[in-house]
């Protein structure tokens, strides 16, 4: 039997097949779970609805987070489809690309806000919509996140600071939740080339400097970030809760 055998959750954030929501997705089918697929926007639809297609997925729906109504109206239908949650794929993110260049320090008040409101704050207002659908069912949620959030990263600028509150997000909502037997982990994956991550600055230098610095000497795969999703949403970790957890390489152990 497999390990996601009878659950059922949802996932935000498949924009193509790059994505690593979409690696997530293939590892907790694989691994039995039924999942729901969010979009952004039309944009986004053509892509994803052709791929939640190709895993049979019965719920594809459109959901900017910014969007109160469309969150309500996701998870009313997940609500009624599913009869219950157990487990959550958050795999969002958005900034400027002019935040995502030159000087921290000259982030604008609405690049600020916008990066936080898509990046931080939708995992909080996604927990509260999932927590009455978890309740009493070892549920699980995942985020995902980078080492910008704790060190300098060139470029990465008002993102890495988002990272570093929604790991804390990651904190309070695993203790909020937790009543309910509900868990939340952030993965803090090392680079990989996706959409979003083509609107960094030099992601190719920090992608030669995961593969030359790190102790695997590589830089990691989308897959490999799915697989550690399927351990945090499975039972497996049962006693996981409000971590970071490293899928990177290795690359943050190393000093010099
Ligand atoms: P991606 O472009 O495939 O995914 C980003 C997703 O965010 C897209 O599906 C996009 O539609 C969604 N999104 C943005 N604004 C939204 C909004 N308003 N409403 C709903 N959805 C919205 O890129 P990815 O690299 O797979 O990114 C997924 C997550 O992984 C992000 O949180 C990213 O910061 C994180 N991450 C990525 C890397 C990397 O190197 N690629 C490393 C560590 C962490």
């Amino acid at each position: 039997m497999g390990l996601m055998e009878g659950k059922k959750g949802i996932i935000f954030g498949v924009a193509n097949e790059r994505s690593i929501a979409w690696a997530c997705a293939k590892e907790l089918i694989q691994g039995g779970g039924e999942v729901a697929f969010t979009y952004q926007n039309e944009i986004f639809e053509k892509r994803v609805r052709p791929l939640a297609e190709s895993v049979k997925a019965k719920i594809v729906e459109p959901c900017d987070v910014n969007k109160d109504e469309q969150v309500e109206a996701v998870f009313k239908k997940v609500g009624d489809g599913f009869q219950g949650l157990d487990f959550m794929i958050h795999s969002i993110a958005f900034a400027d690309k002019n935040d995502l260049s030159g000087r921290y320090i000259d982030t604008s008040r609405e690049g600020f806000l916008k990066a936080m409101e898509v990046s931080v704050y939708s995992l909080t207002l996604l927990c509260r919509y999932a927590e009455p659908l978890m309740k009493g069912r070892n549920g699980s949620i995942v985020t995902l996140t980078y080492y910008g959030s704790e060190k300098v990263i060139y470029n990465y600028n008002v993102m890495g600071v988002a990272k570093a509150g929604l790991e804390a997000s990651v904190r309070y909502l695993a203790s909020d939740m937790g009543q309910g037997g509900t868990r939340v982990n952030a993965i803090s994956a090392g680079p990989i080339r996706t959409l979003a991550a083509s609107g960094i600055s030099g992601l190719r230098t920090i992608l030669e400097l995961c593969s030359e610095k790190s102790p695997l000497k590589r830089s990691i795969a989308a897959e490999e970030v799915g697989k550690t999703a399927l351990y945090l949403c499975s039972n497996l970790s049962s006693g996981v809760t409000g971590e970071i957890i490293y899928v990177d390489a290795g690359y943050n152990i190393m000093g010099v």
